[in-house]
């Protein structure tokens, strides 16, 4: 029986790496494993899917609007899935998660969904929210904050520093994101090496 998998971590984690991976993996074995990639905005198509350490492949593009089953289940129709990848899972709307449930359980095609749990804020995003309570199998992929615990919320920095108010997602803005434990992230202390 297929399974609907949620592996989260914070950024950083090499979720991507591990998204491309699978992808490969499948590939080897002469299987057709899809990556699909959810959009903020209604931009749709092919968009390329990179890692930190330099693989990159095509990902097609699920704008918010889009019936993940029936984008799927097309797809499948043309040329049989044997596996639905999701990069950046935590952007998929609430009703693209049951729509990706249906997947699993009415195509049997296992969807590996990869994304944040949490955003900057430290409160669930809707894709995750749903995704922590529908998946069969919920993994943490583990990175660490600069004093080496394990790293659990995405810190948000603006001009050096830490901060806990705004937008889920900010679009074009000028903000990076730093893995942080909690603790380093509730005293917004980004170690020495970023002061
Ligand atoms: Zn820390």
């Amino acid at each position: 029986m297929a399974k609907l998998y949620f592996r989260y971590g914070a950024m950083g984690a090499s979720k991507t790496s591990n998204a491309l991976m699978v992808e490969y993996n499948y590939f080897e074995r002469n299987q057709n494993a899809v990556i699909f990639k959810p959009s903020i905005d209604t931009r749709d198509g092919i968009d390329i899917v990179k890692s930190r350490v330099g693989l990159a492949k095509k990902a097609y593009i699920l704008s918010p609007d889009d019936d993940a089953f029936e984008t799927v289940r097309k797809m499948n129709d043309t040329k049989k899935i044997d596996c639905v990848i999701i990069d950046e899972a935590q952007f998929l709307t609430s009703n693209q998660v049951m729509q990706l449930c249906r997947v699993v359980d009415e195509l049997n095609i296992p969807v590996i969904a990869y994304g944040l749990r949490a955003d900057f804020a430290g409160n669930l995003f809707p894709g995750s929210e749903r995704l922590l309570a529908m998946a069969d199998t919920i993994e943490e992929i583990k990175t660490v904050c600069w004093c080496s615990k394990k790293a659990i919320m995405n810190a948000r920095v603006v001009d050096g520093k830490v901060v806990k108010e705004g937008e889920q997602v900010m679009l074009g803005g000028n903000e990076s994101y730093v893995a942080l434990c909690r603790k380093h992230w509730a005293e917004g202390n980004l170690g020495n090496k970023n002061n």
